[in-house]
C-alpha cells in the first residue's frame, strides 16, 4: 500500500501549496472492480471511507468485510460507506441508510425516492449534489442552472440533508483542464450559501480523481475520490 502513502502526501502537499489544512480533505478510497480482500488491506493501511458505485456490489462487500471483523481479522469498525455512483430509483430501497453519503443526488424524483425511504427507516439520509458542471449531454449530474433549484425543493424533503456539491469534470488530458470545472463548483456552492436556505450546508465539495486531486484540493475539495492511484488500473 505505497501508493496509499503517494496519495496522501500529494493530497498534503497540494493542501499546503494554498494554505489548507492537509486535514481539512478526506481521502474517498473509490472501490469499484475492487475485491473485498483489498479493501480490507487498504483499511489496514487506514482507509476509513469507501465509496462505491453499484448498490448491489457495495453490500456484497459490507457484508464480506463484516464478516471479516465477525470473525476476529482485525477490522477497525468505523468505516464509512458512500454511494458516489448513478443511483438509479429502484435501487434507493437497498441503499438508504446503508451509505452515510450519497454524492450523487441529481432529480428531484430522485430526492423524493430518498426521502422516502429514509423516512421509512426512521433516519436522515445525508447527501450531496451532483452537479455537472461540463454541461456534457450524456452525464449524471444536475445541469449548474437547475442547481439552486433542485436545493430549494430538497430543503423541503425532512429526511434528507443536503450537505455540498459533487462533481465529474469532463474528460481532460491535462490534470489542469479541470481547473474551471472545480472552480466553478466550488463558485456555485457560495452563491447557495448565500441564499442561506434552511437546513442546507454547503460544507462538502467532492471533486477530484486520480488524475486531477491535486488541482481539486487547491480549488477547495473537501472529499477526493480516489481508485485507480491507490489500487492500480481497472480491468475490463
Ligand atoms: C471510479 C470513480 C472515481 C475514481 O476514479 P479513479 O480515476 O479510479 O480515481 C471517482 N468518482 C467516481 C464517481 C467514480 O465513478
Amino acid at each position: 500500500m505505497n501508493n496509499l502513502e503517494v496519495v496522501r502526501t500529494r493530497i498534503a502537499k497540494a493542501a499546503l501549496s494554498v494554505g489548507r489544512r492537509p486535514g481539512a480533505i478526506r481521502l474517498v478510497a473509490a472501490g469499484k472492480g475492487v475485491t473485498a480482500e483489498r479493501l480490507k488491506e487498504a483499511i489496514s493501511f487506514g482507509v476509513d471511507i469507501i465509496g462505491e458505485n453499484r448498490v448491489q456490489e457495495a453490500i456484497c462487500k459490507i457484508d464480506k468485510l463484516g464478516k471479516m471483523v465477525e470473525t476476529g481479522t482485525g477490522l477497525p469498525p468505523q468505516i464509512s460507506w458512500h454511494f458516489i455512483g448513478k443511483l438509479q430509483r429502484n435501487k434507493v430501497r437497498d441503499a438508504a441508510g446503508r451509505f452515510d453519503l450519497i454524492h450523487s443526488l441529481d432529480s428531484r424524483p430522485l430526492a423524493e425516492e430518498i426521502n422516502k425511504w429514509a423516512e421509512k427507516r426512521g433516519l436522515i439520509q445525508k447527501v450531496l449534489l451532483e452537479v455537472n458542471v461540463g454541461e456534457e449531454e450524456t452525464k449524471g449530474g444536475i445541469m449548474p442552472e437547475r442547481a439552486l433549484g433542485l436545493i430549494k425543493e430538497a430543503s423541503l424533503y425532512k429526511h434528507i440533508s443536503v450537505r455540498g456539491l459533487m462533481t465529474v469534470p469532463p474528460v481532460s488530458s491535462d490534470p489542469e483542464g479541470s481547473r474551471i470545472f472545480f472552480r466553478k463548483l466550488s463558485e456555485l456552492a457560495k452563491e447557495i450559501t448565500k441564499e442561506g436556505i434552511d437546513r442546507i450546508l454547503m460544507e462538502e465539495l467532492s471533486m477530484g480523481m486520480s488524475d486531477d486531486f491535486e488541482v481539486a484540493v487547491e480549488e477547495g475539495a473537501t472529499m477526493v475520490r480516489i481508485g485507480r492511484a491507490i489500487f492500480g488500473p481497472r480491468r475490463g
